[in-house]
């Protein structure tokens, strides 16, 4: 079942969060034509592309830049007591409760590290760690993200807290759900506790059976676009669309993830944001040209950048650094014209490339119409042509 092959079967169960029913509804998923196993480890991109530049992120007491700053509201507290030489809150460690509203943690009960057995280490990056562990209670299988913060930096502090404030507002089936919270005796660990999650995408496309078909990427965009949307309409920015961010369940139900990054926006009281956000491979142009009062069109363009993947089998522009990944979208996409760059009020000069033709078509030909219109839409090179994630999944993904 999912968009899994050889798992799929019309008259099975239905998915959770009726995921058979969206891709019935839409056509996406014809029978039997579904991913197989995935690989569960191995390098992404087979080693051979070098790792894509990570966006500057949170949790080590890096500042955001360009002004963006955000006020987190105060915590009414309440019960305070002193457990173990720490300072406890309503359970929580008081450090928590400092730095994340009471209405967010309301939902959530303490739990101690010590209730989970680590069994593996499935992800690590710069900014976490993440483990497959066993609940020690309920013996439910569980990831524990282990996310990296300066205590002693205020605003590395912020960050960490946003991640959390952010999962408890989402609430969506193609949106990874916070399960729950564990702090460790060792002062100022934090785990954010999720369902634990089979594969990513990124791996999913690496699979050895060879490139997804066409129902297969439909299904997979076709959540993304719906996990998106809704994160859009909450007024939130993901800020980090990637393979392996894009969790897979054993069902083919996929759960945007990683929320490290993301952040608010308002279309109507713009506010400047900064520019270092998203992995090199999949920023917009907007970013790369450091423009600051960006919104949902960065994810889309990240989505788009995905949907070529899919049907590649490999990330479409793996530029180096940030000039080499400007002239590579250039090349694709065309040479913006005179006005794209009086719209973008940029602040710094950029020496304009060469003019290129738009080359999506050439480039991939042998994509199927439906997706190059898609692609299209997603890959403008003016965020008000990249239309919203509810537009795609109405006008473009249907098809
Ligand atoms: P980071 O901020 O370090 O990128 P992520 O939330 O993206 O943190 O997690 C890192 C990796 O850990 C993911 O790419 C994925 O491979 C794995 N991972 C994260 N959450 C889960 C989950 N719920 N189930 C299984 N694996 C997960
Ligand atoms: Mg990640």
């Amino acid at each position: 079942m999912g968009c899994a092959q050889g798992k799929y079967s019309v008259s099975s169960s239905p998915t959770p969060g009726g995921l058979e029913k969206l891709k019935m509804e839409s056509g996406y998923v014809g029978k039997g034509d579904m991913a197989g196993p995935r690989r569960s480890t191995g390098q992404r991109y087979s080693g051979r592309l070098p790792k894509p530049e990570q966006p500057t992120r949170k949790y080590n007491g890096a500042r955001a830049g360009n002004g963006e700053e955000r006020k987190l509201s105060d915590t009414g507290r309440v019960r305070s007591v002193e457990f173990g030489g720490e300072e406890v809150v309503d359970g929580w460690p008081k450090w928590l409760t400092d730095n994340v509203p009471r209405e967010v943690l309301g939902g959530l009960i303490p739990k101690s590290a010590e209730n989970y057995d680590k069994l593996a280490k499935v992800g690590e990056g710069t900014y976490s760690n993440v483990y497959k562990a066993r609940d020690k209670e309920t013996g439910k299988i569980v990831a524990l993200k282990k996310v990296r913060f300066d205590a002693s930096e205020p605003e590395s502090v912020k960050f960490m807290a946003r991640e959390i404030v952010i999962l408890q507002k989402l609430d969506h089936p193609n949106v990874v759900k916070l399960e729950g919270l564990a702090t460790s005796r060792m002062q100022y660990s934090l785990y954010l506790v999720f369902d634990f999650m089979k594969s990513d995408l990124s791996k999913i496309i690496l699979r050895p059976e060879g490139k997804l078909t066409e129902p297969q990427v439909k299904c997979y965009m076709q959540q993304l676009l719906s996990g998106l949307q809704h994160c859009h309409d909450r007024g939130i920015l993901h800020r980090d669309i990637k393979g392996s961010n894009l969790l897979i369940d054993k069902d083919g139900m996929l759960k945007i993830a990683d929320f490290g990054l993301s952040n608010y926006y308002s279309p109507k009281q713009k506010q400047p944001l900064t520019t270092r956000v998203v992995t090199l491979w999949y920023r917009a142009p907007e970013l790369l040209l450091g423009a600051t009062d960006y919104g949902t069109g960065i994810d889309l363009w990240s989505a788009g950048c995905l949907l070529a993947e899919m049907f590649a089998g490999r990330p479409i522009m793996p530029g180096r650094t940030e000039v080499e990944q400007l002239h590579r979208i250039f090349k694709l996409c065309g040479t913006p014209p005179e006005d794209y760059w009086k719209k973008l009020r940029l602040s710094t000069t950029f020496r304009r490339p060469r003019t290129y033709k738009p080359g999506l078509f050439e480039a991939f030909s042998e994509f199927p119409e439906s997706a190059l219109g898609l692609l299209t839409t997603l890959l403008a090179l003016d965020p008000a042509s990249r239309g919203s994630a509810s537009s795609a999944l109405q006008n473009e993904v249907r098809t």
